[in-house]
This record gives structure tokens, sequence and C-alpha cells, in this order.
């Protein structure tokens, strides 16, 4: 069992932040990043809202400049999977699907979210070229087009309104008829000469020979099918929070992204959550780094109180 300060689990932008604050402070930190550390960003076409990141760097390209920065202040990223995480008491124990357990007083849960995906063969097909679950990421890079917009929440109806700064026109997809999102959006979208709504449709298949030319949907209730032309399509059928570390040790929210307060500070004390897994509506990756940043300065904080009240023996 190797002792640490904090485990931080997780190495996208918020653990990998986190990670920078906590050393910087003096904390000695594992930061199991898991078999292919990096989160949501390997998966990102162009990144061109980060600040400082110019040159509009991949996704993979900025997660790996975080990775490099981490290295230079000699944090190692352990790339395993963290495969049991017990935090009954503390110290607080991570066991790896390789077998080596890490305790600590202090855990950052930093495992992020994932995109809900359709689940279409095509979908996996163009996803990166021409589908892509982010507008704000990616929305640019239709300027001029034609898009679709798959779901009826929020996310949907704001894509698709932020999307008609720079696409020609959008085809609003959403499965029912009426719109689970906020009703001053809804009348926002039906307003917008840009935006086509395609109601009471689900999607069937992703078309295109290389690149992504439409999207055929089927409507459920005649049976019709026919295609959307669009060169790219963004799907906001809202994410999944990856929670299996912590379920039912932790609270978690209607949605089952973790609780917790304005300081990262979860149900349990010591233990503190930071990034998408504990926020479902930013998801941005600034968002996460600096709540990954809260999170470590929190936890500093907290470990300091630990030591003064609990003062190490004299020999
Ligand atoms: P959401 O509210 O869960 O909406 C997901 C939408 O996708 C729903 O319309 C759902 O259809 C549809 N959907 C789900 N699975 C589908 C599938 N397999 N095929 C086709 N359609 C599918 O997710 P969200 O819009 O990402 O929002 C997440 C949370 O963030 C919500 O609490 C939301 O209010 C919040 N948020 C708020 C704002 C704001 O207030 N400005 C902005 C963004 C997000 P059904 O409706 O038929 O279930």
């Amino acid at each position: 069992m190797i002792q640490k300060d904090i485990i931080i689990i997780g190495a996208g932008p918020a653990g990998c932040t986190a990670a920078i604050y906590a050393s910087r402070s003096g904390f000695d930190c594992a930061l199991i990043g898991g078999s292919v550390p990096g989160g949501q960003l390997l998966y990102t076409n162009s990144i061109e809202n980060f600040p400082g990141a110019t040159g509009a760097p991949s996704g993979f390209e900025l997660i790996d400049r975080i990775h490099k920065q981490t290295a230079q202040l000699g944090i190692e990223i352990i790339r395993d999977n963290a495969d049991r995480l017990e935090l009954d008491k503390p110290p607080y124990v991570a066991t790896l699907a390789g077998g080596q357990q890490y305790c600590a007083p202090i855990v950052i849960v930093a495992t992020g979210a994932n995109a809900r995906w359709l689940g279409l063969a095509s979908e996996e097909k163009f996803r990166g070229h021409g589908v892509s679950s982010c507008a704000t990421c990616d929305g640019f890079f239709q300027k001029g087009r034609d898009v679709c917009v798959i779901g009826g929440g929020n996310t949907a109806l704001e894509d698709a309104i932020f999307l008609t700064k720079f696409v020609n026109k959008v085809y609003l997809v959403h499965r029912r008829y009426e719109f689970r999102a906020d009703e001053i959006l809804v009348a926002a979208a039906k307003a917008n000469p840009k935006i086509e709504l395609a109601l009471d449709s689900v999607p069937v298949e992703f078309t295109g020979a290389d690149a992504l030319d439409g999207l055929k949907v089927k409507n459920i209730k005649t049976g019709a099918e026919r295609t959307l032309a669009c060169s790219g399509a963004f799907v906001a059928i809202g994410t999944i929070p990856n929670i299996n570390l912590v379920k039912g040790q932790l609270e978690l929210d209607t949605e089952n992204y973790i609780r917790a307060d304005a300081h990262c500070r979860t149900s349990k004390d010591g233990v503190f959550a930071a990034g998408d897994v504990m926020d479902p509506y930013y998801r941005q990756a600034v968002i996460a780094a600096a709540s990954g940043a809260r999170a470590a300065i929190a936890a500093g904080h907290y470990l300091q109180n630990l030591a003064s009240r609990c003062p190490a023996k004299q020999p």
C-alpha cells in the first residue's frame, strides 16, 4: 500500500489541474489516469476557446501539453484504471486494475463524463469527421453550411441557436413533438428563420462516402424516411457522468452527477469532486480545469486543518 497526501482519479483537465495545484502546494499526489489518460479532450477536433492554447490545437494536443506540464512538475500519471475506491473512512483506498493500492486522507474524483451517443454504426464512422457532441467547440468549422442538431433538451436548443451565428441552416431533429427544453429557448428556436424543426423524428443513419453529407431520419408517426443534407451533425442528447467508483458512497444528484458545493466538497469529508463528473451544465475543458484548481485549493485547506487538529506525534 502506497501512502499519499491526495489521490486524484482522472487525468483530464480537471484531474491534471488539481494535481498541478496540489503538488505546487507541496502535497504528494497519486494521479491515476486510467489506461488512456485524457478524457473527452482526446476526441475533440480542435480547441480555440482554451485561454493560451493558441494555434487551434486538437484536443489530443492540448491534453498532451497538459500532461507534459504535470511531468515537468514531477507528477507521474499512473496509467492504470482504478477498479475500486473505498470511502468508508479515511484513509481512503484506491485499488488499481493491476493490484497496486494507494491510500490517502483526501480523494479528488475527476473521472469526467462521456457524451451520450445515439449508438448508430454510422455515427461511430463520422465521429470527429462531421459528427460532434460539442457545438461550442466544433460549430465554427461549419461556417456557411447546413447542419443537424439532435436532441430536445436545453443543450440541443442552445446549440441550435448558437450555430445559427455561423451556419446557413440548422435542422433540429427531435424524437418527440414536445421539447424538454425551457419554453424561452423553444420560442427563440421556433422564431429563428435559420432553424427548421424535424419533430417526431429519430436518426436512422449518418450518410456520406468519406465526408458526412446527410442524416437520414424516420418520422415515428408516419414511418416516412427522408435525408436531411448536412455537412455537420451535433448530437446533444445528454451526457453520462462516470460515477461507477463512487456510486453508493457519495451523494449524487437526480441525474447521477456527484453533488458538490462551491468548494468541490462532496457529501463525504475529505472527498472532493471536480470537472464534468460534478457538472451537468457547462462541460467545457476550461471550466473543468478551473474546478480542479478549486478542489485542490480546498483540499489543501482541509488537509492543513486536519494536521493542526491532529499534530504529528513528537519522537
Ligand atoms: P437532457 O435535458 O437530458 O435532454 C436530452 C434530450 O435528448 C431530450 O430531449 C431527449 O429526448 C433526447 N434524447 C435522449 N436520448 C435520446 C436518444 N437515444 N435518441 C434521441 N433523442 C434522445 O440533456 P441536456 O439538454 O444536455 O441538458 C442536461 C442538463 O443541463 C439539463 O438539466 C438542462 O436543463 C441543463 N442545461 C441547462 C441549460 C440552460 O438552462 N440554459 C443549458 C444547457 C443545459 P426526450 O425529451 O424525448 O427525453
